[in-house]
């Protein structure tokens, strides 16, 4: 299971309406409009927004259930999501910035 927990660089949404869809090339040759002619951003979560409901919500129960949380590519520093790696405490971790696999 793949959760888009800070949404997806390679699509676009407008915040007018919610739509969004898939951009065309990368990089971005040039900023995007919606059918509203309204000006796209990327589908991401920036620092200070709120990570979207959803994904938060299945990233914290998937993480209270796995047997093995894998953190990579990641300082975890960065709260909400530094706080998965907690959720289950006897689970193998693992950090891009430690070459070393601890059990804790
Ligand atoms: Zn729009």
């Amino acid at each position: 299971m793949v959760l888009e927990y800070h949404g997806n660089i390679l699509r676009d949404r407008c915040t007018v309406e919610g739509s969004s869809r898939n951009v065309p090339t990368m990089p971005r040759r040039a900023a995007s409009l919606c059918r509203l002619r309204r000006l796209l951003r990327p589908d991401v979560v920036w620092f200070g927004e709120a990570i979207p409901r959803t994904p938060m919500m299945l990233a914290a129960a998937a993480a209270e259930d796995c047997d093995v949380f894998l953190s990579v590519g990641t300082s975890s520093l960065v709260y909400p999501a530094a706080g998965l790696a907690q959720a289950r405490p006897r689970a193998a971790r693992w950090s891009s910035r430690s070459t070393r696999m601890r059990r804790t």
